[in-house]
C-alpha cells in the first residue's frame, strides 16, 4: 500500500527512517534499482521528499478484529527454546486469532509461506504480527536474540 511521507529521523544505527503517514516507518537506504534516494543525505533533499509515496510493507499485516478477548498467552520464547511447531508452520482454528508480541531483538513472521499470496514481514518490539485463523504462519529467528511471546485472541 502506498504511503506518504511526513517526516525523518535518524535511527540508532545513524541511517535515515522516514515516518510515514500511517505511522509505520522505513529505512531509507539509497540502492538501486530497489530504492532511489540519493537524496536522503540532505536536509534540503529530505524537505523536498516529504510528501513522497512508498510501498509500506507493514500495512499489509491483518488488523486483529476488534471485540475479541485474550483467551491464553504462550509462555516467552527465545532462540534457546525456540519451538519447532512455530518454524515448521502454525495455523489457528476457525475463530482463533493469534498476536505475535516481540519483547526484544527481532523475529522473521511469515504469512502463508510457499504461496502467492506469501508476506512476508520483520516484528520488532514495535510491530506484532497477526495470525488470522485457518492460514499457515512461519516464525524463525532473525538475526541475534529475540525474546518474544504469542496471545491468542477469540470472541
Ligand atoms: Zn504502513
Amino acid at each position: 500500500m502506498k504511503r506518504a511521507i511526513k517526516d525523518f529521523h535518524m535511527d540508532r544505527f545513524q541511517e535515515w527512517v522516514a515516518d510515514l503517514e500511517c505511522g509505520h516507518e522505513l529505512k531509507m537506504r539509497h540502492n538501486p534499482p530497489y530504492m532511489e534516494c540519493r537524496w536522503i543525505g540532505t536536509g534540503k533533499g529530505r524537505q523536498e521528499h516529504i510528501g513522497d509515496e512508498f510501498e509500506c510493507i507493514d500495512c499489509e499485516m491483518p488488523a486483529l478484529p476488534e471485540g475479541l478477548s485474550l483467551k491464553e498467552s504462550s509462555e516467552a520464547y527465545d532462540r534457546d527454546n525456540f519451538p519447532d511447531h512455530l518454524r515448521s508452520g502454525i495455523t489457528t482454528p476457525d475463530g482463533v486469532w493469534g498476536k505475535v508480541v516481540v519483547e526484544a531483538g527481532m523475529l522473521q513472521f511469515v504469512i502463508e509461506p510457499e504461496s502467492d499470496a506469501s508476506r512476508g514481514f520483520l516484528l520488532d518490539p514495535s510491530f506484532a504480527g497477526v495470525m488470522a485463523p485457518n492460514l499457515l504462519h512461519h516464525l524463525l529467528p532473525a538475526m541475534g536474540n529475540v525474546t518474544f511471546h504469542i496471545d491468542y485472541y477469540a470472541a
